[in-house]
């Protein structure tokens, strides 16, 4: 029989935090993942400081680095009216960089860190729905051949990402909207946030010497360029006088890919006996960053408390009141602030007014930093390279 201690559905950052710890307990776990991998995903590619120590502690830091992903210090905001501010990722009272890299490297390396170590991994397999009796039985579909199987797991863990795209509906949508670039100005050691009315626009340097760019536009604003996101692209470019300059000779390297991010989808920890972990719970706007960190935070936090128990025995309601406080604890105000970041953010005056409080009031800034990163905190780190059984 195919029986494992836990089944994880999806190979982003929340699964495979949650299958490396699970398995450094001794667990024999599977994940499930609906694409083929590594895979590049929409996505701005910062990895705030606050995960450094964990991808050390994986031991996957240095990879990455020789890899191609660049350590960043420095973040550079700017509003509509060409008002630039520069703020040093140190603000924060940490010594560590962050990480600019992209998805497939990220989520790629991960993974190998995770088969190295003996985890099993059905790539290009979806969920299609789970039941419990006394063990879950979980029904995944082969998507190159259309064959369905069973696989039978002691805990069954969720960590599929947006939970809109399983159909919810929300008005209050956005659009995360990238593509990759050559010939992109001033990209040494910063990452960039340039803000426009009703959307965002973050510019990244990635591995290969390519530059991520990666939009953000409210649902109305994406509505009214019917789906022409080039179109929508020189909108955002002639919103903002320093995007414009930043991009001046720039070339579009490959072909843009968009998500749908719905932000009113309700906290959910668990559903029928399944534990959630990552965006799966609730989602980060992507204008303060660490939906990633989040993502691995939670999945190695779900994951010590589900192996302080035997994968048969863990007791459900204990474990999962456990993981709501640690989750409001650590990162309800990090949700809720970023929600409110993005709405301040995305309107005109509001930016400008934040603008300029971050340059003239950098006590403001620096305040504002250590909450961000307090209100995360970085995993505790036990050895994951051990086996306990
Ligand atoms: C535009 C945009 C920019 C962003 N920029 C940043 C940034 O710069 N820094 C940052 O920290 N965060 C950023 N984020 C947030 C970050 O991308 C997410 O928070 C993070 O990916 C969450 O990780 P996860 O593991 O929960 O989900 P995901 O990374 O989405 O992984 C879920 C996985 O589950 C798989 N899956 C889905 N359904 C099934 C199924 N039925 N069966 C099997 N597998 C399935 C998916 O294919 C996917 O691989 C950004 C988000 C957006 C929208």
């Amino acid at each position: 029989m195919n029986k494992f201690d836990a089944v994880i559905a999806g190979a982003g950052p929340a699964g495979l935090s949650t299958a490396l710890k699970l398995q450094a307990a001794g667990w024999r776990v599977l994940v499930v993942e609906k694409c083929k991998v590594p895979r590049d995903k929409v996505c701005g590619g910062f990895v705030g400081p606050e995960n450094i120590l964990f991808l050390k502690e994986l031991g996957i830091y240095e990879k990455l680095k020789q890899r191609g992903a660049e350590e960043i210090n420095n973040v550079v905001l700017s509003s509509s009216r060409g008002k630039k501010v520069r703020i040093p990722i140190s603000l924060n009272g940490s010594a560590l960089p962050g990480l600019a890299l992209s998805r497939k490297l990220l989520d790629g390396t991960l993974l190998e860190a995770f088969v190295a170590r003996g985890g099993s991994v059905l790539d290009e397999h979806a969920l299609e729905n789970a039941s419990r009796e006394g063990l879950f039985k979980i029904r995944i579909k082969n998507l190159k051949t259309g064959s369905e199987a069973m696989v039978y797991a002691n805990q069954f863990i969720r960590a599929t990402g947006l939970r809109n795209s399983a159909g919810i509906k929300d008005e209050k949508m956005f659009w995360g909207i990238s593509a990759m670039f050559k010939n992109v100005k001033n990209m040494e050691d910063h990452v960039f946030l340039h803000l426009i009315d009703k959307g965002h626009l973050g510019i990244n340097r990635f591995e290969d010497n390519v530059v991520n760019v990666c939009y953000v536009a409210d649902g109305d604003l994406v509505k009214s360029f019917a789906g022409d996101l080039e179109g929508l692209f020189d909108h955002f470019k002639g919103a903002n006088p320093v995007i414009t300059e930043q991009l001046e000779s720039a070339q579009r390297v490959t072909t843009w890919k968009g998500i749908p991010v719905a932000r009113k989808i309700p906290y959910e920890f668990a559903k029928d006996g399944a534990f959630y972990a990552g965006d799966t719970v609730g989602v980060v706007h992507p204008i303060v960053g660490g939906g990633i960190s989040l993502a691995l935070s939670m999945g190695y936090e779900l994951a010590s408390l589900l192996t302080a128990h035997e994968s048969e025995s863990v007791p459900h309601e204990k474990v999962l009141h456990a993981y709501r406080k640690v989750w409001h604890k650590k990162y309800f105000w990090r949700l809720r602030a970023s929600g409110m970041m993005g709405r301040l953010s995305h309107c005109k005056p509001a930016a400008d007014v934040i603008l300029h409080l971050m340059s003239s009031r950098s006590d403001l800034m620096e305040a504002f930093f250590k909450f961000h990163h307090r209100s995360l905190g970085s995993v505790e780190i036990a050895d994951l390279t051990v086996c306990r059984r």
